[in-house]
């Protein structure tokens, strides 16, 4: 985009939406948690822009110009993906809907629920609490957004009893990239499309839920088994009898000797583990006849305490900042054939992976396979990186559905959709999209800059034959490599920086980012400037005065999925920062005033008072 192209967008969107331009910036809207480090050098992954729409009106006019000028546009909601799905891959704009974040209308009659795409999983929580009310499925990224989550998966927390997202959505409204605005309902073909599909076929504006009385429920419980066969026979033997609890979760037993750590104490067994959740006591009454004999019911204390941690998946599982996870939907009588194969290539490999997975259905889990890498251990990345689609391969071996695309999955697009669906999907794509502007270069095909490099490897022959070697090389490369570099993490600031997974829970709870919505002022991007002081680059005094706009209120630590001791942190940065720029005085003043004015921050501070 010219200079003369983008005075041209900001006279058209006026005061409709707020513009991003700062190189920084920019730069912070170039990345999502995958973190992947070559994506740089294949793709144009810095937006020329970064927009904020505040309304649909300014969401049509971007759309419009998009159109006649044929910008990319790529949709983001809390970035809590990870596979690429919010990366620019060529120049162009990047919609961040932030400020589309408005509870629309509760219909306690119908009880349902129309929020606009930005709104949090727990923003709606929140307000629901008041109403006796709540959400059937959510994901246990609880603070990604409610259009996220429809464009990504819609399995989580719940879809055993709910089932998938789109049976709790009466109505979803779409922008179409030709700036024709759709409200969609279930019965229409059209409504499926725009589930997993994240952001091909245009942006979703509102979801009407459907929503539940809040209920009453007995205490979750947490039981033991001896192995991975063990808890998925107990898991198809409680389905079989008959049992319809909300949530099924199975936990393989590093998730409970990592609880161990995490406390200090062996409280836990470290042993494979299911956690079951009910509705009614007369239901769990009978559950529990049903457990007994079969497995180990832990504590109600400890149950509590893995429920609790639900909404934390990442917590603590090591210090390593680089999660990279293989996600499955497969049939739940080809799990354990599965995992046993994993156990077998990861322990060739010398990996430790974690499992944990979410029933889904009584045919249906999901499968979320962890691995935790550090991308400064280049050579060890490597191995885990490759690990990633040779597991995926093997996953699709027992009838395993990859769960995201993006760009880093692309080549299992074929694996997604079946191949009528997938026709489908392109013939639709190319109907609503004519000139491809919106996340184009990802989920359907490749390209990336000058040759087209990964396109080619990712065509599925070629792909198909890199994966074979890769199953055979990965084991032998994995003896090559030199034992793993110790890396000396001097201070707390370095320390808190490498271990942040920027998984972008702590924004949801930051006073000053939703006051300012300031994406440098988001504790996971100030750690990110904090590791480019720390790596000796250039920092511009705007973007350090930034980091100082910050209340020291803790609730970032609180909600921070690996724990990071945050308060602690931001003081060793400032101090940082004032010795070399010194204190912005002016900036600190303009912040404190603006949020003692702003309605939004007391209704934060009430909110956390309640
Ligand atoms: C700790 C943790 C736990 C997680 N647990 C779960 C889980 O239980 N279940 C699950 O499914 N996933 C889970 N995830 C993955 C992720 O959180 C979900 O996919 C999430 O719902 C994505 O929402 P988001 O707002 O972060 O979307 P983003 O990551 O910002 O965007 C994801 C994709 O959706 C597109 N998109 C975003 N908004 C719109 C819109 N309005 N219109 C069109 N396209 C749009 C983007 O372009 C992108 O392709 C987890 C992730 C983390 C870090
Ligand atoms: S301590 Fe600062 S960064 Fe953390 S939540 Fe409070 S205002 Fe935000
Ligand atoms: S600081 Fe914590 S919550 Fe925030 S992105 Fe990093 S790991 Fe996630």
């Amino acid at each position: 985009m010219n200079e003369k192209l983008k005075t041209r967008i900001k006279e058209l969107i006026e005061n409709g939406a707020r513009i991003t331009e700062g190189d920084f910036e920019r730069e912070l809207y170039s990345m999502d948690m995958g973190g992947v480090p070559f994506a740089k050098r294949l793709f144009d992954t810095t937006p020329e822009l970064v927009i904020l729409p505040k309304s649909v009106d300014a969401l049509k006019k971007i759309a419009k110009f998009a159109n006649e000028e044929k910008v990319a546009l790529f949709p983001r909601g809390s970035v809590s993906s990870g596979l690429g799905g919010v990366v620019p891959t060529v120049k162009g704009i990047v919609l961040d809907l932030s400020f589309m974040d408005k509870i629309v209308a509760l219909n306690r009659e119908q009880e349902t629920l129309k929020v606009q795409t930005g709104v949090r999983w727990s923003e709606i929580d929140d307000f629901l609490k008041k109403e006796d009310l709540s959400v059937r499925a959510y994901p246990s990224s609880f603070f990604s957004t409610v259009g996220g989550w429809i464009a990504t998966g819609g399995y989580g927390i719940g879809s055993y009893r709910f089932g998938h997202l789109k049976y709790q959505i009466e109505s979803i409204e779409v922008m179409f990239p030709l700036g024709e605005v759709k409200s969609i309902h279930p019965e229409e073909e059209e409504f499926a499309r725009f589930f997993g599909t994240e952001g091909q076929f245009g942006i979703i504006l509102t979801a009407t839920l459907t929503l539940r009385k809040k209920q009453n429920k007995p205490p979750p419980h947490l039981i033991y088994f001896e192995s991975a066969e063990e808890a998925f026979e107990f898991i198809t033997g409680m389905i079989k009898a008959g049992f319809m609890p909300n949530h099924i979760k199975y936990l393989d037993a590093s998730h409970l000797e990592e609880a161990n750590t995490f406390l200090g104490e062996d409280l836990f067994s470290v042993k494979d583990a299911v956690l079951v959740e009910f509705d009614e006591d007369e239901e769990e009454t009978k559950f529990l006849y049903f457990a007994e004999g079969r497995g180990i019911l832990a504590e109600d204390y400890l149950s509590n305490y893995i429920w609790h941690e639900r909404l934390f998946p990442m917590k603590k599982r090591s210090r390593k900042p680089t999660p990279l996870a293989c996600e499955l939907v497969i049939p739940l009588e080809n799990t354990v054939p599965y995992l046993n194969e994993v156990k077998r290539i990861t322990e060739r490999c010398g990996v430790d992976i974690q499992v944990e997975s979410h029933i889904v259905g009584k045919e249906k889990a999901l499968l979320m396979l962890t691995q935790m890498s550090d991308v400064r251990d280049s050579k060890a990345y490597l191995v885990h990186i490759t690990l990633v689609p040779v597991l995926t391969q093997l996953g699709i071996k027992f009838g395993g559905v990859p769960y995201g695309i993006g760009i880093w999955n692309t080549p299992f697009i074929k694996e997604k959709c079946d191949k009528k669906t997938l026709k489908l999907y392109k013939a639709y794509k190319r109907e609503v999209d004519p000139r491809n502007i919106l996340n184009p270069h990802k989920f359907f095909s490749i390209k990336t800059k000058m040759v087209n490099i990964l396109g080619i490897l990712f065509k599925p022959l070629m792909f198909g034959l890199l994966i074979r070697l890769a199953t055979l090389a990965t084991p032998v490369f994995v003896k090559l490599i030199s034992p793993k570099e110790e890396f000396k993490e001097e201070s707390l600031l370095e320390k808190t920086v490498y271990a942040c997974i920027k998984c972008g829970s702590c924004a949801a709870t930051c006073p000053a980012y939703l006051v300012t919505n300031e994406e440098l002022v988001t504790p996971k991007n100030k750690l990110y400037l904090a590791k480019k002081l720390l790596d000796g680059e250039e920092i511009s005094k705007s973007d350090s005065d930034k980091v100082f706009l910050c209340t020291h209120c803790g609730m970032c630590r609180e909600v921070c999925q690996n724990d990071l001791d945050l308060v602690a942190a931001w003081t060793e940065l400032e101090r940082m920062l004032e010795d070399r720029f010194g204190k912005p005085g002016e900036a600190i003043r303009d912040f404190v005033s603006t949020m003692e004015s702003s309605e939004e921050y007391w209704r934060f501070v009430y909110a956390q008072k309640v």
